[in-house]
């Protein structure tokens, strides 16, 4: 009767570590809270955001966006 037990316990261990390593990782933004604007080199305003594989940049101004999202490898590390 233990050894059943023990295989039932297995079983959900093994299904509970598989769904924990299988499992898409959270998409979380990370903040890179730079001073200066990747495009221009200005001091961001502190409103204007543009997110890049999963990385929230500050901007300048609105008008970053758009060079920013059509050429993002001309602008940003990686
Ligand atoms: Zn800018």
């Amino acid at each position: 009767m233990k050894s059943k037990v023990g295989i039932i316990l297995g079983v959900i261990l093994v299904v509970l570590l598989g769904y924990i390593l299988m499992r898409p990782t959270a998409a979380k933004t990370i903040q890179v809270n730079n001073e200066l604007c990747p495009v221009s080199g200005k001091a961001v305003n502190g409103s204007d955001t543009y997110v890049h594989k999963g990385k929230e940049y500050n901007l300048c101004s609105d008008e970053c966006k758009q060079p920013l999202s059509e050429h993002p490898e001309q602008y940003l590390p990686e």
